[in-house]
């Protein structure tokens, strides 16, 4: 069996939902099961609308709730006018609209937002969207069945970024999917949202539902997992950035991992952990071009220097400053206590001998980070600064590729330089103005001519 995965813009609207539809056709004797996302946009429409809430601008929020609820039924009507299910299909997303009704003015009285009720609104993107598709896939003649993604994404209680729990997920699929597949059935489930044991709704955080995909092809041991998006594959760069940046057409998962983690969206980071743990390929294609070739990740495409290029612009960096400090044992282990403890994530990091400077994704906890950091010397936060990242699994072993990178980045200033133990990735911390123009001319660099 395979999974499937359709991104926000592949079940944008009712065409895009045919395309999908007529995809999933041609892949039948594959036993598909289907993940989608919300409608492209959904998800940002409901934080605004659970944000406005809680600020007490309950009007603003129901206006966004009223956009959305055309939308949704005009997709609905478009997909579904005319056929036995429509009625059904639009009384359910009509519920649904009324039960985020309710939490918006539940929100609006508390005055405050919690992770928890954060995710009780954003998940309604992908509740909405799931029974739509499935509904748009029976009546293309195709023996897809609804199941509600909280029955077996069983999760953590971190809300806004659960993490799955796998022997719970496996067992949920063993019983509740892997029957449906073996009847001919398809299952259609949204991405990104899970329950805990107890039930309640949680989320695997912002672009999750191709970790959702995987994780669902991981407990099902499909032989692929396929994500279905916007773009021809993954590139050599974000072609937002990098109009010319080519298709790659084979990559292995550490540097498709390392790519995600250092900006390229089309993988939520996480994606490529269950993959590996079990050997599914996963293949990225665009659902616009369903005849293109894709990408292909795998663990034994051949090594190359740089295979693609990454960036994200919104990096904090934290320098910690003490004299003595590397002279005591275990000075590094007690400052990185520091940011497990407060649930902050380090990305890049460079010492010397007196110094510790980090690179962080997600500032919420700054000041927690920043305070008990004190008592290990002066620490400085930057802002506004950005990583860009050379990822390729030959990278390490090409004596020239540093130095034709720090050549291409001329007058662009370098703020730390780091190269990764397994020689996979070079990461420059550049200011974050210019992370764009560092990806442009890194970019021609290294792949302006060659074919
Ligand atoms: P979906 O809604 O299908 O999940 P996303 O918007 O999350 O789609 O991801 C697709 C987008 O990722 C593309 O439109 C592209 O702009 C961006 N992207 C960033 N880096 C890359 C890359 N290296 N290769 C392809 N796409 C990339
Ligand atoms: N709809 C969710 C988001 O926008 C998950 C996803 O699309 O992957 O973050
Ligand atoms: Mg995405």
């Amino acid at each position: 069996m395979i999974v499937a995965k359709f991104g926000g813009t592949s079940v944008g609207d009712a065409a895009a939902i045919a395309r999908t539809a007529a995809i999933i056709r041609g892949r039948l004797d594959r036993q598909p099961m289907v993940v989608v996302s919300a409608l492209a946009g959904t998800t940002n429409r409901l934080i605004e609308i659970a944000e406005h809430s809680a600020k007490g601008e309950l009007i603003v929020a129901l206006a966004i709730l009223e956009e959305l609820r055309t939308r949704h039924f005009d997709t609905v009507t478009e997909l579904l006018g005319g056929h036995e299910t429509h009625d059904e299909v639009a009384a359910e997303v009509g519920a649904m609209f009324d039960e985020l009704a309710h939490l918006a003015e539940a929100l609006s009285v508390l005055g405050h937002l919690t992770n928890r009720s954060h995710d009780a609104v954003a998940a309604m993107g992908e509740r909405l969207s799931a029974p739509i598709v499935t509904a748009a896939m029976q009546r293309a003649g195709l023996p897809a069945v609804f199941v509600d993604a909280r029955l077996v994404m069983l999760t953590s209680e971190d809300y806004g970024r659960a993490e799955p729990l796998a022997d719970d997920i496996a067992a949920a699929c063993r019983a509740q999917l892997a029957p449906l597949v073996r009847e001919g059935k398809v299952p259609v489930l949204g991405g990104y949202i899970g329950a805990t044991r107890g039930g309640v709704t949680t989320t695997l955080g912002r672009g999750g539902s191709d970790f959702s995909a995987s994780l669902f092809g991981a407990a099902m041991e499909a032989e692929a997992i396929e994500i279905w998006t916007d773009v021809d594959g993954m590139l050599t760069a974000d072609p937002r950035v990098v109009p010319d940046a080519r298709l790659i057409g084979h990559i292995r998962f550490d540097e498709a991992a390392e790519l995600a983690n250092f900006g390229a969206k089309v993988l939520h980071p996480s994606t490529i952990t269950p993959a590996v743990k079990r050997g599914i390929p996963v293949f990225v294609f665009n659902s616009r071009r369903p005849e293109g070739t894709g990408t292909r990740i795998t663990f034994d495409a051949p090594r190359t220097p740089v295979r693609a290029i990454a960036g994200k612009t919104r990096t904090v960096v934290v320098k910690i400053r003490s004299p003595r400090m590397l002279a005591t044992p275990g000075a590094l282990r007690k400052i990185f206590e520091v940011f497990e403890k407060n649930r902050t994530s380090v990305d890049v990091v460079a010492t010397s001998e007196v110094s510790v400077s980090v690179t962080l994704d997600d500032d919420q906890h700054i000041d927690a980070v920043v305070g008990q950091l004190a008592a290990f010397g002066d620490v400085s936060v930057e802002r506004h600064r950005g990583i860009v990242a050379l990822v390729g699994a030959g990278l390490g072993e090409s004596t020239e590729t540093m130095a034709r990178a720090l050549t291409a980045l001329g007058d662009l200033r370098l703020h730390m330089v780091s190269l990764s133990a397994t020689g996979i990735n070079l990461t420059l911390i550049v200011d974050g103005d210019t992370v764009h123009e560092a990806m442009r001319r890194l970019h021609a660099a290294f792949f302006n001519g060659a074919a």
